[in-house]
């Protein structure tokens, strides 16, 4: 018999296939949830954390093959399924980070198979995955706009975007809106490791005021 105390997530840009998988596995017992993309998905994972993510890998916004990456690096505990019209068998098409392959219109039993045969559940505890701590990010002397920048990484969806950090300080706490998941990252700056160096060697005594220094009063 299945786990049917599992709880799903299920990643569909498809609104009757939501609506139809949805209503079937909960009709089994599973614990069921819904969202219409991968930045969706990586919402439902803030709220709470899945046993198991079944996903589309078609769809705008973050795809099934984006999203998957994401929940590996970010969830390896969360086991994951990808399901997909668009290849055959049961073979987990070649890099798709997923455990196992669902061919999507097949039976609602080869479904159920497959999350059996899931290896064992890890403990949930080891599930959470906090993305409260701060980003450390190198501050680029130029980007295209020729103003300073650092590419910064969100944790939340593991995407990369330039922000423009002007005249902020270094070694300070600040926090940005991710371009793409909108979720807040809280960053600090740090000068490169070759530049802040060579500052040391070569600043005049007269010049070291204006460019901040680690002092007691920052937040790091
Ligand atoms: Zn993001």
């Amino acid at each position: 018999m299945p786990d049917t105390t599992a709880r799903l997530l299920i990643v569909d840009d498809e609104p009757s296939i939501r609506t139809s998988m949805s209503h079937v596995l909960t009709e089994i017992g599973y614990g069921v949830r819904t969202a219409n993309d991968g930045f969706a998905a990586l919402r439902e994972l803030r709220q709470e954390v899945p046993d198991i993510v079944l996903s589309d890998l078609n769809m705008p916004g973050m795809s099934g093959f984006e999203l998957l990456t994401v929940v590996r690096r970010r969830f390896p505990a969360v086991h994951t399924i990808a399901m997909s019209g668009a290849f055959q068998g049961d073979e987990v098409p070649s890099g798709v980070a997923a455990d196992a392959f669902y061919q999507k219109g097949s039976s609602i039993g080869s479904l159920l198979r497959i999350m059996e045969a899931l290896p064992q559940m890890e403990p949930r505890a080891a599930q959470l995955c906090s993305t409260t701590e701060p980003v450390w990010v190198e501050r680029a002397e130029h980007g295209s706009s020729g103003l300073p920048y650092a590419m910064i990484e969100c944790p939340e969806c593991l995407r990369s975007f330039p922000q423009p950090v002007g005249s902020l300080l270094c070694l300070i706490l600040y926090e940005a809106s991710c371009v793409f998941c909108r979720s807040s990252i809280r960053f600090v700056i740090v000068e490169p490791a070759d530049r802040a160096a060579s500052q040391v060697l070569q600043r005049k005594p007269a010049e070291r005021e204006q460019t901040p220094a680690i002092q007691p009063q920052f937040y790091y």
